[in-house]
């Protein structure tokens, strides 16, 4: 064989941004600003499924409820609890035939509120939290917070909360101690530096004037709560209260190639897939866009994937159009939409090149999850895969293979075993991400253009 032929018997990954021209690079960067606009309106699950509520009703998709009758071109979405959502498109082709899914998730790590926060030492008023999904705490402190969620009010009224993203807003922050002080607190392991009782929020100083209790800055927090919401201090007990970092994304590099902002796990692939169901004109296979919550803990509770919703969804789907549903379940084919993390050249000790995703090599399919010898993975079918990889050489998505770091290093899961666990065919599709889990989370433009092509063409 000549050299050049024994080239082609190798395998070659490029960077994107010598794939593709420049009108391509330009739409990516483009598709990238609706992304950040939209990374700085929706940060939270519940904001996030109102977003897309709003987007796909613009598109003409009708709310769906348990028993409506639905046929082909119909665009519905199933609301649960406004803390995910499903969107689908009814195909022209009998539904127990399958459908294609792509699954992503809309929550994010962050620092919840505990049940009763509020409580003031040495006249600062803070909040007690407990950190939600896997963080490293001491990346949490001196990081200006906002705050998101709900109070439900004893009348039954739902408030809510949004304060910090706004210019003029206050923000909070964990605080952390002085370099000059720190030095016991430095020899600390790493997980215990910041514990997870010491991720306190500051939230006032002033006191109250003119009465003569104790805790005065708790009373003029409380004081300025109930003017603003109209809530005591026991209606904090009714409430989903979230600290997630307050600033906007930002571009990242001179040339602008990557996108920093706060959760992009799993963001950076929920907007994509959300993008792609929007696009989709008249599908054969009936196409279903999952954002569900609950991943980050584990994918339990209703809102999460280990639930029942979607099955229900599309158990429901199957009667009103007259399939098997476990017909339908077992033909049906999922992109479990989530991130992987990216080569990192800072610790390379962690990542097996050969087996790693790159910033800029586009989207990341990704066989397997898990950790210690594939525990707690899906884990999809070589024919399958196959099935995937030939898709996107055939419709120019630029993709490439990637694990979640070394053999026994740790690991880590998506929700593909809750869609495989249904007999459903599914593979990890997502955007690499450097930084993961860390407030500012880093993202390249190209590879979530690449997401969004991926999700638009497994369903169109
Ligand atoms: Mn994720
Ligand atoms: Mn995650």
């Amino acid at each position: 064989m000549t050299k050049d032929e024994l080239k082609k018997l190798m395998m070659d990954r490029k960077n994107a941004s010598l794939l593709l021209d420049d009108k391509e690079i330009d739409k990516a960067f483009k598709f990238c600003e609706g992304y950040k606009d939209f990374m700085s309106k929706a940060k939270t699950e519940r904001e996030i499924n109102i977003f897309a509520i709003e987007a796909a009703k613009k598109k003409g998709f009708k709310e769906f409820h348990f028993g409506d009758k639905v046929k082909a071109g119909d665009k519905i979405y199933f609301d649960n609890r406004g803390k995910a959502v499903i969107l689908a498109v009814i195909g022209t082709e009998d539904i127990a035939k399958g459908t294609n899914i792509t699954a992503a998730h809309i929550d994010s790590p962050r620092l919840d509120l505990k049940e009763n926060p509020l409580y003031e030492q040495e006249e600062l008023a803070l909040f007690k939290t407990h950190y939600y999904g896997g963080i490293k705490k001491y990346q949490w402190t001196t990081v200006p917070l906002s705050l998101h969620g709900v109070i439900i009010k004893a009348n039954g009224e739902k408030i809510t909360v949004n304060i910090g993203e706004d210019d003029g807003d206050p923000v909070f922050v964990v605080t952390d101690l002085l370099p000059h002080l720190a030095q016991n607190q430095m020899k600390r392991p790493a997980p215990e530096i910041i514990k997870g009782e010491e991720l306190n929020i500051l939230i006032g100083a002033n006191c109250i004037k003119g009465e003569d209790l104790s805790n005065r800055v708790k009373a003029n927090v409380l004081d300025i709560l109930n003017k603003k919401y109209g809530i005591v201090e026991s209606d904090l007990l009714n409430a989903e209260l979230e600290a997630v970092p307050t600033y906007k994304p930002k571009d990242v590099g001179f040339d602008r190639s990557m996108v920093g902002a706060y959760g992009h796990d799993d963001k950076v692939c929920a907007y994509p897939e959300l993008m792609a169901i929007l696009d989709i004109k008249k599908p054969k296979k009936t196409a279903i866009a999952v954002l569900t919550d609950k991943e980050e803990t584990g994918s339990d509770g209703n809102t999460g994937l280990n639930s029942s919703y979607l099955k229900y969804f599309i158990e429901d789907l199957a009667a009103t159009l007259g399939a098997n549903p476990r017909q339908v379940f077992s033909n049906s084919k999922c992109l479990s939409a989530d991130v992987n993390s990216a080569f990192d050249p800072t610790f390379p000790d962690v990542f097996e090149k050969a087996n790693s995703s790159f910033i800029n090599y586009g989207v990341v399919v990704t066989k397997f999850t898990g950790s210690r010898g594939k525990s707690g993975t899906s884990d999809a079918n070589a024919e399958f895969v196959a099935e995937i990889h030939h898709l996107f050489d055939k419709e120019k998505v630029i993709w490439q293979n990637g694990e979640l770091g070394r053999v026994d290093l740790g690991g880590g899961g998506t929700v593909a075993l809750y869609m495989a666990n249904l007999n459903i065919d599914t593979i990890d599709v997502g955007v690499p991400v450097l930084s993961m889990h860390a407030p500012f989370e880093i993202v390249s433009k190209l590879d979530t253009y690449m997401a969004y092509k991926a999700f638009y063409v497994f369903q169109k």
